[in-house]
């Protein structure tokens, strides 16, 4: 990949064999994580990765969403630990 490096979190394309950074997570204007690309801050896109073609599909409602999974996994396996 041509140019620095993104700052992390970075997004990266989903094709394992191209893996090229997409964007990154940022704080959006609401203060909820945003994707930032170049001078973009993007709060849900539809697109192809420019280098592979892989279709790509993100939201902030999408994370919002995968958190409140990962919340609950978590809650789950302290509730088993206390069992
Ligand atoms: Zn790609």
């Amino acid at each position: 990949m041509v140019g620095t490096p993104l700052p992390t979190p970075a997004l990266v394309c989903q094709n394992q064999e191209c893996g090229v950074e997409l964007g990154c997570y940022v704080p959006g204007p609401d203060r909820k994580t945003w994707l930032q690309t170049g001078g973009l801050l993007i709060q849900s896109l539809h697109g192809v990765c420019a280098a592979c073609g892989s279709a790509f599909h993100w939201s902030t409602t999408d994370l919002l969403f995968e958190e409140l999974l990962k919340r609950i996994e978590r809650n789950r396996r302290l509730l088993d630990t206390e069992s």
